[in-house]
Parts: structure tokens; sequence; C-alpha cells
């Protein structure tokens, strides 16, 4: 059967999710409305700022239709601000969050805006060729439950992790031409 994917297109860089989709040939829309969630298999939710995807995923009321994809045991991908509402726990913040992957997230970790970097990080998972991670504002995750598997790590820092159809990175995969980790959620997720 052929795999379909969504990608949350509320802000952020979702169009970039589609130009890796489209590269691996995946077919994948841009979701604003919880009608568009019902033929997919996994939701892709991009980076962009955490506080406006939540005022904007209330705005839109895809918060509850998305909370009943997952536990329809359906895919999720987060990136950077994707792996925030994805997490657990969130340091000192009360924000909304998903919660579908038992990781805590301190946001902003590295610093502010001028201390987004680049980096070649190392993952076991994804071969011996480094990812080149893109950090913008980024996270830190800084702890994870039992049942998560940490994909990649560095200054005890989780920048790749998983629990059952769940992935998140820390770092922008989708502004490299690096289909790995996409490929990855596709294979291993949905
Ligand atoms: N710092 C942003 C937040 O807290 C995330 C930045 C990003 O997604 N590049 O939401």
């Amino acid at each position: 059967m052929s795999k379909k994917i969504g990608v949350l297109a509320l802000q952020g860089d979702f169009e970039a999710h589609q130009r890796m989709l489209n590269k691996l040939s995946i077919e994948n829309i841009a979701v604003r409305k919880a009608e568009q969630l019902e033929d997919l298999n996994g939701l892709i939710i991009p980076g962009g700022e955490s506080t406006t995807l939540i005022k904007l995923l209330h705005a839109f009321d895809l918060a509850d239709p998305i909370k009943e994809f997952y536990k329809m045991g359906k895919g999720f991908f987060g990136t950077c601000a994707g792996s925030i509402l994805l997490a657990k726990e969130i340091e000192n913040s009360d924000q909304f969050r998903f919660g579908f992957i038992d990781i805590t997230v301190e946001r902003n970790g590295y610093g502010r805006q001028v201390d987004s970097f680049e980096d070649d990080i190392h993952a076991k998972e994804f071969g011996k060729r480094p990812i080149h991670a893109i950090f913008i504002r980024a996270p830190k995750i800084t702890a994870c439950g039992k049942s998560v598997s940490v994909l990649a790590e560095k200054d005890n820092s989780i920048l790749i992790a998983k629990e059952k159809n769940v992935l998140v990175s820390t770092f922008h995969p989708e502004l490299t031409d690096d289909t790995r980790l996409h490929s990855y959620f596709i294979d291993k997720c949905i």
C-alpha cells in the first residue's frame, strides 16, 4: 500500500518538508483542516515558533483531531518546534504540548537566534556518513523515558529520538538535501 503523509502547514517551514517527501516520491499534502487527516499514514510537525503553532492549532481546531490521529496509531515526525509540541515535558513551561513522546525539552536550549549553528553529527542508525544538522533556536532534549530510543546525541543533549511511531529531531533535516531522516520516518514509524 502506498503511504501518504501530511505536513502541518499552519506556520514554519512546511514547504521544505514537502520538498523532501517529493524527492522521495511520497504522496503528501499541506494539512490545515481536520478532514485532511483522514487518509494519512503520518503527520510531520515542522519547525517554526511553538507558541505561534499552538495558537494556530487551536484557532484551526486541530489539536483534538491530531490527538485522535495519534490514538489511531499514526506516525509523527516533529522537527525543532515540532519536537517541542510532541514532547511530554517542557522545562519551566506549562505551554500546551501533545506529549506523544516521553522526552523533556528545554526551549531555546542553545541560546538565542544568534547562537544558531550547524554541525555534523553521527548516528549509527543512519550509516557512517555524518548528518549535517542545522540548529535554529533549537530546543535541547535534556531527558527521556526508558521506552525512548536515542538515535543521536552530542554533549549530553539528545538530538534524534524515537518512541514507537513518534520521531523527533531538534534540528532541521528538511533544510538540507539529505533525505535519510524522512526515509527513516516513512520506513519505521508509519
Ligand atoms: N525556538 C523555537 C520555539 O521555541 C523553535 C525554533 C525552530 O523551530 N527553529 O518554538
